[in-house]
């Protein structure tokens, strides 16, 4: 084999073929240098402990212990699985049980020994533990140290990660130091090559904390350059000044007036469109805040500047929702609004892309259709994604680059990811971001309450109470366990078993993230139309569909959510008159966990609950920085590393007055991890 560098495709690799590295790729790994920055999401410490006897309770432990009996598995409800057995060592014993795991029947052998990993509870013979990971005496590749954590997907174990980086490992050998020697000592930042090795397979804690605070440092100190960077190319580009910044006729024409969030989101937008270089504004809002009627403002201002304007939605169904609400708001006004879409038939298509191109539309709604090659404009001034999660950045690209000519259109993003602004500020400097932070007047805000899973047979009957009021009901699965990270297996199970033994005379429909579209959109279409009482599903259910009927979200083991995720689900009701409810199911007796769940139930501010979940969870997924096309922080904290920020944002500076395009050669390793920091985006510093 040809010897690896940080630029071999995955696929390269012994045991990644065709749909491993599909799997890959939706962790947003392409090559081994991407497997390098993948960093593990937490780490067990699994050095070896003695005694049965003398292990510490509620705190995960490493021990060796013989399979006493033969592992026996009974069912329970709903579709659950329970399979246990004994465990003992010279000093005491352990009960064990697995959930929905009975392979391990076959695998835990009695007589043999094997290592355990987990927490225990209980004292002296009570003690158990509940789903252990283990291995075999003899062989086991993940006992006797510090191992680590990685973040997953369907098709992915950690096992797999695992053995994947430790094979990236020895190219690091011929990779240049991105952070020259001066900046190093001056900063006391550990080499790099020992510092990839040690975030990934630390020898001790204290070796972790060096390498980490390297590389915090120079994924802080790349993503200052790049934004830099980027913000230098986009001054060079040109847009169409939108000068004519008559809004009147626009407000006059509104069924209600701006809350004060949306008027000053609108003026800031429209401050933007009024330049000669491209607009690139994050619009952001919690659900319901009303971020659709800033967007429309932008469409009115392209039009009435001699612009077209293209809105695209993530589905199929939230598409046609828009395209009614802007028929609303600007068909009024004059304004020449088309859809277009994936099921449209080949000749209405045609018809509405020679429309485009002839600048006979004025604002096109569309879904991916819009990125087709067909598609292409007279004048395009402006594009307008929604809960842009949903579209890889390249695609957002595309549909720029259809504008033609030299003219970039402006581009205004909407989410409703909350983002904790003061922090978005110091990580991102001048991030263009307008935020709706009070909701319209008249809501009533969602009732949520924390039930325990033994007063199931009530919550069953409170949603037969709503269904016979003529309301409709989402019931939310997560995940169960590591092969199902969708949740898909849990919500078929559960729908199926809701609608035939628990609701038989209602109508059940599910949805999740592995049908086929057609199927996913018939099932939410079913349920937008009020066709089914209760909608079972994962984490899929469409963001920012409106089912203004639905008055019922229940949330499964809501203790496996983070805060923000479960405030968004909750979005899902409370967006008609009648009063709505969140119920929070969880048996999850952890005080923190429960204090943290009611803590959502007290609040409905989204910020709120941002900030409280950034500091329970670290940054991670947090603030919506993809849908503007940032990089993710991947390691830095927003709590912790406040100091190396500042650090790294001076010495990127300091860089950047010296060589301002990072063209000198010597710069040239740093400049290719600042590439691949941004990559995932699409940009280039050319
Ligand atoms: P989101 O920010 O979730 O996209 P929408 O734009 O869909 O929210 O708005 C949610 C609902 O609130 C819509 O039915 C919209 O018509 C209504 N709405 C928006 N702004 C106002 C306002 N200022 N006053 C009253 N209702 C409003
Ligand atoms: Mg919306």
């Amino acid at each position: 084999m040809e010897p690896l560098t940080l630029r071999t495709p995955l696929t390269k690799l012994p045991g990644v073929g065709k749909a491993r590295a599909a799997a890959l790729e939706n962790l947003g790994l392409f090559d081994v240098g991407d497997l390098l920055t993948y960093f593990p999401r937490e780490y067990e410490d699994r050095t070896v402990q003695e005694d049965i006897a003398h292990l510490p309770a509620d705190t995960p432990v490493c021990f060796a212990a013989m399979v006493a009996e033969p592992f026996r598995t009974s069912y329970i409800r709903r579709g659950m699985e329970l399979t246990k057995g004994k465990i003992v060592d010279a000093t005491g014993q352990v009960l064990v049980t697995f959930f929905n795991q009975n392979y391990v029947r076959q695998a835990l052998h009695p007589g043999q020994t094997y290592y355990f990993y987990g927490k225990l509870t209980g004292y002296g013979a009570r003690r158990q533990m509940v789903s252990p990971k283990f291995e075999p005496e003899g062989r086991c590749d993940f006992t006797g140290g510090i191992f680590p954590v990685y973040p997953l997907t369907a098709g992915i174990s950690n096992h797999l990660l695992t053995g994947l980086v430790r094979q990236a490992l020895p190219c690091l050998a011929q990779a240049a130091e991105p952070l020259d020697d001066q900046l190093r000592q001056r900063h006391q930042l550990a080499p790099m090559e020992e510092s990839y090795r040690t975030i990934h397979f630390p020898p001790s804690w204290e070796a972790l904390a060096t390498a980490r605070r390297r590389l915090v440092f120079e994924e802080l100190f790349c993503l200052t350059l790049g934004l830099t960077l980027i913000r230098q190319r986009r001054a060079g580009q040109a847009a169409v000044p939108f000068v004519r910044q008559d809004l009147d006729a626009f407000f006059a024409a509104l069924p209600f007036s701006l809350t004060p969030a949306q008027a000053r989101s609108a003026t800031e937008a429209a401050q933007d469109l009024a330049k000669a270089v491209p607009m690139n504004r994050l619009l952001q809002g919690d659900v319901g805040s009303g971020k659709t009627v800033v967007a429309a403002a932008c469409a009115y201002l392209a039009w009435r500047n001699g612009c077209q304007a293209a809105l695209m939605a993530p589905t199929e169904l939230l598409a046609q929702q828009h395209l009614g609400t802007m028929e609303t708001l600007l068909g009024g006004l004059g304004m020449r609004i088309a859809l277009l879409s994936g099921s449209m038939t080949p000749a209405q298509k045609r018809a509405c892309q020679a429309a485009l191109a002839a600048g006979e539309i004025d604002l096109v709604v569309g879904t991916h259709a819009l990125l087709s090659e067909g598609v292409a404009f007279a004048r395009l001034g402006l594009v307008i994604t929604d809960e842009q999660h949903r579209f890889g950045v390249d695609q957002r690209a595309a549909l720029a680059a259809k504008s033609g000519g030299d003219l970039h259109p402006h581009v205004l993003v909407m989410s409703a990811t909350p983002i904790p602004r003061t922090l978005a500020l110091m990580i991102y400097g001048d991030l263009d971001l307008s935020v709706i932070d009070q909701l319209p007047p008249g809501r009533t805000p969602v009732a949520t309450y924390l039930v325990h899973g033994n007063k199931r047979p009530r919550l069953y009957a409170f949603v037969r109470k709503q269904v016979a009021l003529g309301r409709q009901v989402y019931i939310v699965c997560p995940a169960v366990d590591q092969e199902d990270p969708e949740g898909m297996k849990a919500a078929e199970q559960y729908g199926r078993h809701l609608q035939q033994e628990v609701f038989p005379d209602l109508r059940v429909g599910i949805v999740h993230g592995r049908q086929k579209p057609k199927e996913k959109q018939a099932a939410m279409a079913a349920f937008a139309a009020g066709q089914t009482d209760i909608l079972v599903s994962t984490t899929v259910i469409e963001v920012g569909v409106d089912v203004p009927n639905a008055s019922l979200m229940v949330i499964e083991d809501a203790d496996r959510f983070g805060l923000s995720q479960l405030h968004q689900l909750r979005g899902r009701v409370g967006r008609g008159r009648h009063q709505s409810y969140c119920v929070l199911l969880s048996d999850n007796d952890n005080e923190q966990t429960r204090q943290r769940l009611r803590a959502l139930a007290a609040t409905t501010d989204g910020f709120a609950i941002a900030e409280e979940d950034l500091k329970l969870r670290g940054p991670g997924d947090f603030f919506g920085a993809r849908q503007h096309g940032l990089p993710q922080l991947k390691l830095a904290s927003l709590e912790g590393d406040m100091v190396l920020l500042h650090q790294a944002q001076t010495a990127a500076r300091e860089l950047l007055a010296q060589d301002p395009h990072l063209s000198q050669p010597d710069h040239a390793p740093l400049r290719r991890r600042v590439e691949r920091l941004f990559r995932a985006n699409g940009d280039s510093f050319n």
